[in-house]
Protein backbone atom coordinates (compact mmCIF):
# COMPACT_ATOMS: atom_id res chain seq x y z
CA UNK A 1 0.00 0.00 0.00
CA UNK A 2 1.55 3.36 -1.06
CA UNK A 3 -0.11 6.40 0.03
CA UNK A 4 1.06 9.81 -1.33
CA UNK A 5 3.42 12.21 0.57
CA UNK A 6 1.74 14.89 2.69
CA UNK A 7 3.60 17.55 2.16
CA UNK A 8 4.06 17.61 -1.30
CA UNK A 9 0.86 14.81 -1.74
CA UNK A 10 3.07 13.82 -5.43
CA UNK A 11 5.34 11.14 -4.42
CA UNK A 12 4.33 7.91 -3.59
CA UNK A 13 5.76 6.70 -0.27
CA UNK A 14 7.52 3.95 0.13
CA UNK A 15 6.64 1.96 3.22
CA UNK A 16 8.82 2.18 6.37
CA UNK A 17 10.88 -0.87 5.84
CA UNK A 18 12.21 1.12 3.16
CA UNK A 19 11.67 4.56 4.08
CA UNK A 20 12.98 5.59 6.91
CA UNK A 21 10.81 8.82 6.77
CA UNK A 22 7.73 7.45 6.09
CA UNK A 23 4.94 8.71 6.05
CA UNK A 24 6.74 11.28 4.32
CA UNK A 25 8.48 10.79 0.89
CA UNK A 26 11.86 12.38 1.87
CA UNK A 27 13.89 14.12 4.61
CA UNK A 28 12.67 17.89 3.18
CA UNK A 29 8.76 16.80 3.28
CA UNK A 30 9.27 15.23 6.95
CA UNK A 31 11.52 18.27 7.77
CA UNK A 32 8.83 20.30 6.71
CA UNK A 33 6.19 18.63 8.67
CA UNK A 34 8.35 19.05 11.45
CA UNK A 35 8.87 22.96 11.17
CA UNK A 36 4.65 23.25 10.51
CA UNK A 37 3.93 21.46 13.83
CA UNK A 38 6.28 23.46 15.73
CA UNK A 39 5.46 26.47 14.18
CA UNK A 40 1.92 25.80 15.21
CA UNK A 41 2.97 24.54 19.10
CA UNK A 42 4.91 27.95 19.79
CA UNK A 43 2.86 30.30 17.88
CA UNK A 44 1.18 32.83 20.51
CA UNK A 45 -2.38 33.33 19.34
CA UNK A 46 -3.63 37.22 19.51
CA UNK A 47 -0.57 39.39 19.01
CA UNK A 48 0.07 39.21 15.90
CA UNK A 49 -1.32 41.10 13.02
CA UNK A 50 -2.31 44.90 13.98
CA UNK A 51 1.24 45.69 12.64
CA UNK A 52 0.25 48.50 10.47
CA UNK A 53 2.10 50.87 12.72
CA UNK A 54 5.67 49.89 11.99
CA UNK A 55 8.39 52.43 12.49
CA UNK A 56 7.17 55.94 11.00
CA UNK A 57 9.03 56.98 7.90
CA UNK A 58 11.61 59.14 8.53
CA UNK A 59 11.31 62.97 7.71
CA UNK A 60 13.72 64.44 5.59
CA UNK A 61 13.32 67.70 7.32
CA UNK A 62 10.98 70.10 8.49
CA UNK A 63 9.60 70.01 5.18
CA UNK A 64 7.60 67.09 5.64
CA UNK A 65 6.24 66.66 1.91
CA UNK A 66 4.97 63.81 1.70
CA UNK A 67 1.79 65.08 0.23
ZN1 LIG B 1 6.98 14.74 -0.06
Amino acid sequence: MVKPCPICKRDAVAERAQNEFAPFCSKRCRTIDLGRWLDESYRIPAVEDDEEDEAPPVSNGPGDRTR
